[in-house]
């Protein structure tokens, strides 16, 4: 039997220790707070298939798949919401950027078409469309409250045979692959690193340099608000979903490295000011902010994920730019088989890069390609 150590308990860990522990592997999650405890719960939940490469496409797919397949387990619930994004008058680059993806979409077999500002007022009457030149819709995209989700995976995990450790802080060892917990060296044929932020530490900490740098993004809820599809706002860089009888809305990157150990939790009063402004803009309404935080996500330099193997037995489930929750599912499936033999996704090889790459943050939800 393979001994498998897997590290963070977010979306990605939780998952795969699932998938590996359902294959028959002897599993250990280790996880330095509570399960969900790191970006996944400050997630914001959005859920969609809509990408334009052939590779993401068939990844995004899986994923809302087994979205669906899990619903309805633990507390964790799959809400089917349209997802639509649209670029604004005046913003040429952006609208002619969602006019070229969508077909593109369609050609990997997404449920997506374009609308005019007139069609996305038709369906969606608490959007305000006068100064949208362009939309486009998904159709498989769905909202979840994203913290419920690894509790269940974890659980699963157990269920198939797997140790559960929360409150448990790891560190990696090379030569032989293990981990280190309280002191304790723990041999294990495999260890799979997917600690988010945290992620290019531990592994340079285990003299392995990974193309990562975290950077913080911001979201916040509001009392209230409207019944309004999953929206990006392109022009304006920020999206909204409905959250209990409100909104929750976000963006707010800072394209700068940030420290996975020193950061502030709180939005910045200027995010909270623009975001509402946005959605007075975008709704008419004008909203009772409840809460408002800050996450981390990791960036790589082509934007990417770094999934697969970097040394023997060591492998890495990182740098999902801002995407990393909605493509969990299907990126721990894939990584959890690489560890057991299978090919993972070769487009993730997190060896295409050396580590010291010099590169710049990009935000995740753009249509500027
Ligand atoms: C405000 C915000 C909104 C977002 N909205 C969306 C969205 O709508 N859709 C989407 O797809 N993505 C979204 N994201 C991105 C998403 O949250 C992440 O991509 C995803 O949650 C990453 O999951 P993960 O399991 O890799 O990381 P995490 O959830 O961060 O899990 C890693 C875990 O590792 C643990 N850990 C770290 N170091 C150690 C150690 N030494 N030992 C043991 N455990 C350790 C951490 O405590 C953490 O729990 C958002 C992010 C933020 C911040």
């Amino acid at each position: 039997m393979t001994h498998v150590a897997v590290v963070g308990g977010g979306a990605v860990g939780a998952t795969a220790a699932y998938d590996l522990a359902e294959r028959g592997a002897d599993v250990t999650l280790f996880e330095r707070g509570e399960i969900a405890s790191g970006s996944t719960g400050r997630a914001a939940g959005i859920v969609y298939d809509a990408f334009a490469e052939d590779v993401d496409a068939r990844v995004a797919d899986r994923a809302v798949e087994r979205f669906r397949e899990f619903s309805g387990e633990g507390d964790f619930a799959f809400r089917e919401t349209p997802y639509v994004w649209l670029a604004r008058e005046g913003d040429e680059k952006r609208a002619s950027a969602i006019r070229e993806q969508v077909p593109r979409m369609r050609d990997h077999g997404r449920d997506v078409s374009l609308l005019d500002a007139d069609e996305l007022a038709a369906e969606w009457s608490a959007l305000r469309t006068d100064d949208v030149a362009v939309a486009a819709v998904a159709r498989d995209a769905g909202r979840v409250y994203p913290e419920t989700y690894p509790p269940l995976l974890a659980s699963k995990a157990e269920a198939a045979g797997a140790s559960v450790e929360p409150n448990a802080v790891a560190s990696v060892t090379t030569d032989p692959v293990g981990v280190a917990v309280d002191g304790e060296d723990r041999a294990f044929d495999a260890v799979l690193v997917a600690a988010g932020a945290h992620t290019k530490r531990l592994l340079a900490e285990a003299g392995v340099s990974v193309a990562l740098k975290p950077y913080r993004v911001q979201a916040l809820t509001t009392a209230d608000g409207p019944d309004v599809p999953l929206t990006y706002d392109a022009t304006g860089g920020f999206y909204l979903r409905p959250y209990g009888d409100g909104l929750l809305a976000g963006d707010g990157t800072e394209e700068f490295e940030s420290d996975p150990d020193d950061w502030a939790r709180d939005a910045d009063d200027a995010f909270v000011e623009a975001t509402r402004e946005g959605i007075a803009a975008r709704t008419g309404d004008d909203v009772d902010v409840t809460e408002a935080w800050a996450g981390l996500c990791c960036a790589t330099p082509d934007r990417d994920p770094l999934l697969g193997e970097v040394r023997d037995g060591l492998f890495v489930a990182c740098g999902f730019q801002g995407h990393g929750f909605m493509r969990a599912p299907a990126l721990a499936e894939a990584v959890a088989e690489q560890v057991l033999g299978g090919e993972g996704v070769p487009a993730f090889d997190p060896t295409r890069f050396t580590g010291d790459e010099e590169f710049e943050i990009v935000e995740g939800m753009t249509v500027e390609e």
